[in-house]
């Protein structure tokens, strides 16, 4: 593997802060945990860089679609994968692509070394909005990463645990990484849960943790995403109909609710 500053000088770029990027040197520990990932799966990968990941996923014999938001390598991608037709590149933003459009409707995992600025979003955008994504391996944050794997206290948490199953493959060291950033990372496994589909998830998390200092009965009344989403969930009206069982969640704040019990919710309503 030659080594990420090597190209990124020959590219005469640096790396940059505000994208998060810090390449990975040695893909051992993505290498170890790859099998995860159905063989047959098409994967959609999120901030490829330097094709670190990607050629890991490639030697499995996966088809991928790349998107990386750095225009020099998005360009660089192209190139390097203009004769492989297993590959398709998209130049932009990951949050701001239409999920549910080709190429990623086709797409059922997702993999990628996310930039630490952005994480929670691009998370919750695959496990929210991607529904048709199955299977998932990122490199995050190894402090997030351990509280994600406790399943509460954050919309993030319960939104991964709600859907699915999560669990910490591996860690990736600070050291494998140019330039090196100042913690640790840790590759995560997510699992959907079959037969389980909640799409309006977001809009009941939005909703509880936007009044989060607020007991939900008052959070889940006055927040501004219900009415936005009204047409499709029909929510404002089933607040007035929470039955008896519920009603103790409706003094707590959302904060301190367990991923089972916004599960309950939802399906409720
Ligand atoms: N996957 C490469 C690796 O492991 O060496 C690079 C990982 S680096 C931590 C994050 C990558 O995500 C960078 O290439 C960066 O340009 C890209 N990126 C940052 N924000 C993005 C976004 N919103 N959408 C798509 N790519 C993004």
């Amino acid at each position: 593997m030659i080594h990420p500053s090597k190209i990124i000088k020959e590219l005469g770029i640096a790396p940059l802060k505000k994208l998060g990027q810090n390449f990975q040197v040695d893909v051992h520990a993505v290498e170890n945990v790859a099998a995860f990932i159905d063989p047959a799966a098409r994967v959609l990968e999120i901030g490829p860089g330097l094709g670190a990941w990607t050629e890991v996923f490639l030697q499995r014999g996966h088809e991928m679609v790349l998107v990386e938001k750095d225009r020099t390598l998005a360009r660089r991608l192209r190139e390097v994968y203009a004769t492989n037709t297993k590959v398709q590149v998209i130049e932009g933003d990951f949050l701001e692509q239409q999920i549910d459009a080709e190429p990623f409707a086709a797409c059922n995992a997702a993999i990628g070394n996310l930039p630490f600025y952005v994480t929670a979003d691009l998370l919750l955008k695959i496990i929210c909005d991607a529904q048709q994504i199955h299977q998932a391996l990122f490199g995050i944050q190894y402090e997030v990463a351990e509280r994600l794997a406790a399943r509460g206290g954050s919309s993030l948490a319960i939104a991964l645990a709600c859907q699915g199953e999560i669990s910490i493959a591996g860690k990736i060291g600070r050291n494998s990484f140019f330039p090196v950033p100042n913690v640790d990372a840790a590759i995560i496994r997510f699992e959907r849960r079959a037969n389980i589909a909640r799409p309006h998830l977001r809009t009941l998390l939005k909703a509880a943790f936007w009044g989060k200092r607020k007991p939900l009965r008052s959070a889940l009344a006055k927040n501004p995403f219900f009415a936005e989403d009204a047409a499709a969930t029909g929510w404002p009206a089933r607040l007035a109909a929470i039955p008896e069982r519920l009603q103790p969640l409706m003094a707590q704040r959302a904060d301190d609710l367990t991923a089972a019990e916004f599960c309950e919710l939802y399906d409720f309503l």
